[in-house]
């Protein structure tokens, strides 16, 4: 589509298409080349300083003090000899975006002497003034004080923007008394529970297994818009998707985007931000494009689910950088046009065990399909148990819009099992007899291995509607937003699963201590979760009418909004759940639950106050222009006394014309008002609900109006770029 209105794009796009092309590296060479890891570490380190570094990470204990010096001045070296000036805490506070605030290696000392220093305090704890992050009342302002403290378990990393690098050390942010502040602090903690419960579980099968790493491979949908037409819409700009904007007249229908091929223009992009991406380590594996014009998709090889929600972070922070480069602009929001589908974020999920068993890989033997069949059964009845915890985890402003839109999983939470699997528990569960007997082991001698990988490949047992699905060798959470960051439902995912699998191992436990054989306790228990968590499975259409109210009948729950869904963070057995697993505190809760009420208030109010400015300055000075233009037209043709007949379209337009500009003011000063009685509410959670029923309601209402007169406005005098224009790039 040619873009006549804004002319001086085109050329500007093609300069950009030329540069940063892989140039025949290979993706082994820039792997970690910027990441102090692997051989590097080795290298720059002293034996001491490498073991003690290594027990930590490998124990998740602390950094020995006396060896944080060593292993300061080893990263130091290794910085400087990539041109390394400063350095960087790097943390994931509660603003979704991440932080950093950089201090110089150099200073100068007492004498007078100025000197490159990183030692080994520098390392390991940072105070940055750091009062203004979201703390949901955390933190008085008497006692400001925010700590980072360096997370081992996460490698330092070198940041490049434009000419300068940064030596980043991944760290935790917390208050003076300890209190999370960030992302990061509780997905360590639930990571550890989860390790130590399923170790427990997994001991029933292989005395061998000392740990569980929870696995997490993402994948990231994304927008590409040009970067002038962006900023010539002020709500792409400030809310990062568009309040306005009549649907093309070919939008995704003809579902010839879908892995198509990739516009050059952002595949030049892509091979940039990807060997940007693989300096840090970030193992990308994938790319294509989405269902809609303009939307995208990557994905890595997985990783350990805290290393992967760093590089999450840290990618689409990479992204929007290197999209500048290409005089692009890349929109992680949830769903920025309307009309076309939304992007999310899928979470695939799973437990792997320090003797190479994936627990959500069907096994080989009986024994070891047993071993899957238990983790199986307990993250399904986890996921029953807490449903409304993980709808909680994605609940934002954002995801609302994409939420039961049909085009992604509903605001219900369901687990997909496939038929095969569905069949294997239903099987399960109609062993209605007081025991089970050597003969109904025969269940586990199914060829659970062989059935489920043919039932994948032929691609007909993949549910792409549902909100968690299992996908053959891991979960798939594929409600998370695309702007979410991951740590937020992988706590809660982690926590919810930890908890399930301890009161399992009590269970069985107790059946053996009454002298039953193990294998038998454990399918007792596992026919017992099976029966109360059946409600949550589901394998039809999550999308559909039906499927609602089908919901409904099984007492399902469906928050359509995020003020709604994040209630279920505060609830007594919500506070019970994480306070017993060492998550958080109630009072950790409670401010969490504040901040992202706060976010949502926040963030309906600056699509309000922009949605107010675009079509008061914007769109109805427009429509004026154009009635003017309609008025000299009727003055002009009445003077050539042709009779009324000859200006009847001109007279009929101008009716149209002033009744959309009439209710967008009248609309827009209601908002105004419903804004003000909402801002004079203290109570948070009213306030965001306010904002959601009442000052949200107007939305759509003067989007109606204004869409209708991008329509009827003459194309030259329609001040915004248009979704024809900002979704089909070349
Ligand atoms: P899709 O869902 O798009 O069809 P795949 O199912 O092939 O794609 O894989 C999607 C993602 O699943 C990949 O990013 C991959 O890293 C991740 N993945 C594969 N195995 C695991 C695992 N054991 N744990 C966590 N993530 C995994
Ligand atoms: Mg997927």
């Amino acid at each position: 589509m040619s873009n006549l209105r804004f002319p001086a794009l085109q050329e500007l796009a093609s300069e950009e298409r030329k540069v940063n092309h892989y140039n025949g590296k290979r993706v082994t060479t820039m792997l970690n080349s910027h990441v102090f890891t692997g051989r590097t570490i080795r290298e720059y380190l002293s034996d001491e300083a490498y073991k003690s570094l290594m027990a930590s990470i490998k124990a998740g204990a602390k950094i020995d003090r006396k060896m944080a010096d060593q292993i300061a001045a080893g990263m130091k070296a290794w910085a400087e000899e990539h041109g390394v000036t400063h350095f960087s805490h790097w943390f994931q506070p509660l603003t979704g975006g991440t932080a950093e605030k950089h201090d110089s290696f150099f200073t100068i000392k007492s004498d007078g002497t100025a000197i490159e220093l990183f030692d080994g305090d520098a390392l390991i704890q940072q105070e940055p003034d750091a009062s203004s992050f979201p703390n949901g009342g955390i933190r008085a302002t008497f006692e400001a004080r925010g700590y980072t403290a360096w997370d081992p378990s996460s490698p330092a990393f070198i940041m490049e923007s434009g000419y300068g690098k940064t030596l980043c050390i991944p760290t935790i942010f917390i208050a003076y008394n300890g209190e999370s502040l960030d992302y990061k602090a509780p997905l360590i903690k639930s990571v550890a529970a989860l390790d130590k419960a399923a170790v427990e579980v997994c001991r029933y099968f292989d005395k061998n297994v000392n740990k569980v790493t929870i696995t997490l491979g993402w994948e990231q949908e994304y927008f590409v818009v040009d970067e002038s037409l962006a900023n010539a819409r002020p709500d792409l700009l400030m809310c990062g998707r568009t309040l306005l904007g009549h649907s093309p007249a070919k939008g995704q229908q003809l579902e010839d985007h879908y892995f198509g091929s990739i516009p050059e223009r952002v595949f030049a992009f892509m091979q940039d931000f990807e060997q940007e991406a693989y300096k840090l380590g970030i193992p990308l594996r994938t790319r294509h494009n989405e269902v809609a014009p303009g939307q995208f998709e990557c994905a890595p090889i997985f990783e350990e689910v805290n290393i992967a929600v760093d590089h999450n972070s840290l990618l689409m922070d990479i992204m929007a950088k290197v999209a500048k480069r290409h005089k692009l602009k890349v929109l992680f929001h949830e769903k920025p046009f309307k009309g076309v589908n939304g992007s999310g974020k899928h979470n695939n999920w799973s437990l792997a065990t320090d003797t190479g068993v994936n627990l959500l890989a069907p096994g080989k033997t009986p024994r070891t399909n047993l071993m899957f069949l238990t983790f199986f059964v307990n993250t399904i009845k986890a996921v029953h148990d807490y449903a409304d915890l993980l709808r909680a985890a994605i609940a934002s402003a954002g995801n609302d819009h994409r939420l039961g839109a049909n085009e992604a999983p509903p605001a219900i939470i369901s687990v997909f099992a496939g038929t095969y699997l569905s069949n294997v528990l239903d099987e399960i569960e109609s062993r209605v007899k007081e025991k089970f007997s050597e003969q109904d082991e025969v269940i586990l001698k199914l060829d659970i291995h062989k059935q489920i990988p043919e039932l994948l490949m032929d691609n007909t047992d993949r549910n792409r509607t549902s909100p968690f699905a299992f996908t053959g060798n891991k979960f798939e959470f594929r409600a998370v937003g695309s702007a979410a960051n991951c740590g937020s439902s992988m706590t809660i995912l982690n926590t919810i699963v930890a908890q399930t699998l301890k009161e399992f191992t009590k269970e069985v436990d107790a059946l053996i201590a009454k002298g039953e054989k193990k294998e038998i306790a454990i399918m007792h228990v596992l026919r017992s979760y099976i029966a109360q968590s059946k409600k949550i499975r589901f394998e039809g259409d999550n999308y559909s009418e039906e499927w609602a109210k089908e919901a409904e009948k099984r007492g399902l729950s469906n928050f359509k909004t995020t003020p709604e869904a994040l209630n279920a963070l505060i609830t007594d057995s919500a506070k019970e759940l994480f306070i017993s697993n060492g998550i958080f505190s109630a009072r950790e809760l409670e401010a969490r639950h504040e901040i992202m009420l706060e976010e949502y208030i926040k963030k309906v109010q600056i699509e309000a106050r922009i949605l107010g400015y675009i079509c008061t300055n914007h769109i109805l000075p427009a429509a004026i222009n154009y009635q003017n233009v309609l008025i000299e037209n009727v003055r002009g043709l009445k003077e050539l006394s042709l009779g009324e007949d000859s200006f009847r379209a001109q007279l009929n337009l101008l009716k149209i014309v002033s009744n959309h500009i009439q209710e967008i003011n009248d609309n827009v000063e209601a908002m105004i008002e419903a804004r003000k009685v909402a801002n004079n509410n203290s109570n948070t959670h009213e306030r965001a609900e306010m904002y959601c029923h009442q000052v949200k309601a107007y939305f759509d209402k003067i989007r109606y109006h204004a869409d209708k007169l991008e329509l009827i406005i003459d194309d030259k005098l329609y001040p915004l770029p248009k979704y024809r224009e900002l979704l089909f790039l070349r």
